[in-house]
């Protein structure tokens, strides 16, 4: 069993050039250590979870668990934003639960979060500036909570801790996820933030299994002729 966790002490900067030289070495030292690994993964996937994190660049899924090619399904935008209307992420949410069959949706957030740290601020960026507007309404739901936080960096992990949260929830809000529970189908979404500083993965334990729990108005009953 390969594991991807190792570092790979590099001296050299990284080019352009260097990607395509460190893919064959890559290829190289993983095929001396499993010769058939590159003809398993070929043959399909069968992933068990879906990840959905930031696009930080210090925050790989399989790294940081520790897993390996073929083990997680993954989405990342900026801040591990889950909002109604992404259909990038929706069509990733369905494929994953309904042809792969994940049974885990994990919403991975990380403190020290550049995307929640300018949704905190006031400060334009662009574009941006609409995506992480959905921060922002985050914070408003939980501005009680929040305000009374002094210590900016510990108000900031919060954010960050409610943004996850707010993505788990949101994703139990769509008829992807409560159309598959209504089948009795195993499907467990969780709440994760990453600390930089020490590598280590806190879960929330905001863990969702089922529709039991999903406030009325949310509930999303199916068209009749699809009820089974
Ligand atoms: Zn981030």
């Amino acid at each position: 069993m390969i594991m991807c966790s190792k570092l790979n002490h590099r001296t050299e900067e990284i080019t352009y050039e260097g990607l395509l030289r460190g893919n064959k070495d890559w290829v190289a030292a993983t095929l001396q250590e499993d010769p058939q690994f590159f003809e398993r993964l070929s043959a399909g996937q069968k992933p068990p979870v879906l990840w959905i994190g930031c696009s930080d660049s210090r925050v790989p899924a399989n790294q940081i668990t520790n897993t390996n090619p073929g083990d997680i399904f993954v989405h990342r935008n900026i801040a591990n934003v889950v909002v109604h209307t992404d259909m990038n992420l929706l069509s990733v949410l369905d494929y994953a639960v309904n042809v792969l069959e994940v049974e885990h949706v994990i919403v991975c957030g990380h403190y020290g979060c550049g995307g929640v740290q300018a949704a905190m601020g006031n400060k334009q960026f662009g574009i941006i500036d609409n995506w992480l507007r959905n921060i922002k309404d985050t914070y408003r739901l939980h501005y009680h909570e929040l305000d009374l936080i002094t210590n900016d960096t510990k108000r900031f992990d919060k954010l960050v801790e409610f943004n996850v949260i707010e993505g788990v929830f949101n994703l139990t809000k769509t008829s992807i996820i409560q159309n598959r529970w209504a089948d009795g189908k195993k499907l467990g979404i969780h709440g994760w933030v990453y600390s930089l500083d020490t590598g280590l993965i806190k879960d929330l334990e905001v863990t969702t299994e089922s529709n039991d729990h999903i406030s009325a108005v949310f509930k999303m009953d199916r068209p009749k002729q699809e009820q089974h």
